[in-house]
């Protein structure tokens, strides 16, 4: 299956993405992780991200393109969840050339909906893993051990940008203002699908599950 998870940052796309992953065994794609790990290894596409992603502002759309283009051409990207890539309508347009381009086509587009006040919350709280970029949360979905990955063992931190002020600012510029023009246009294929991204971690992976089901 090829899914998109929508929704504002710290709704829980890349927690329910990366348990949607491992059942459908697929690549969880998310361009926030790949621009993190070009910004580590100092490419030059991490390098002119860098200053955008710290500021809490959308990349330019060519170098995120760059990433997940590339990304989605590996052999093991028959099948994916894409995570917080397209943002934009212009981003949603690329993303439908690059498949093109491979033949492929995307199954559904999943809306994981989350009011503000609670995004705060959550993002203020979060960890994560800068070895295999796992996420945690201080308290909904704390690591057995603390201030240490389940998955590989790697230290936990919290990411720059989870201020409360380049939160607000991220979802306004990242999520407020352009999903309207990104859900017409999934809307006009009728491959949107809303999720309530509130409640425990199991229950919005149960009704995405649910979701899944009933649409195909
Ligand atoms: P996104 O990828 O949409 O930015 P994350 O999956 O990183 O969001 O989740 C943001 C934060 O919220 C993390 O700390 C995560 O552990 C926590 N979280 C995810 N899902 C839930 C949930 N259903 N309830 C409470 N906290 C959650
Ligand atoms: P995320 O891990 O999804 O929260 O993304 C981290 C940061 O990477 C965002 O705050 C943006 O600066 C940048 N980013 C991630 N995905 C995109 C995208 N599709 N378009 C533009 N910028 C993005």
């Amino acid at each position: 299956m090829r899914l998109l998870l929508l929704g504002p940052p710290g709704a829980g796309k890349g927690t329910q993405a990366r348990l949607l992953a491992s059942r459908l065994k697929s690549p969880h794609i998310a361009s926030g992780d790949l621009l993190r790990d070009a910004m580590e290894q100092a490419t030059p596409l991490g390098r002119e991200a860098k200053a955008y992603v710290e500021r809490g502002d959308l990349v330019p759309d060519e170098i995120v393109l760059g990433v997940i283009a590339e990304r989605l051409k590996a052999p093991d990207a028959e099948g994916f969840v894409l995570d917080g890539f397209p943002r934009t309508g212009g981003q949603a347009r690329d993303l439908d050339r690059a498949l093109e381009d491979l033949g492929r086509t995307l199954d559904a587009v999943l809306h994981l909906e989350v009011p503000d006040e609670e995004i705060v919350e959550r993002l203020t709280g979060r960890l994560f893993c800068p070895q295999c970029q796992r996420v945690y949360h201080v308290l909904h979905d704390p690591p057995r051990e603390e201030g240490t990955c389940d998955d590989c063992g790697g230290p936990l931190s919290a990411r720059k940008d989870d201020d409360a002020e380049t939160v607000r600012h991220r979802l306004r510029v990242q999520y407020h203002e352009p999903i309207g023009s990104l859900l017409k246009y999934y809307d006009k294929r009728g491959l949107v699908v809303p999720v309530d991204g509130m409640g425990s971690v199991k229950e919005v992976s149960e009704r995405i599950a649910k979701a899944i089901e009933a649409g195909t």
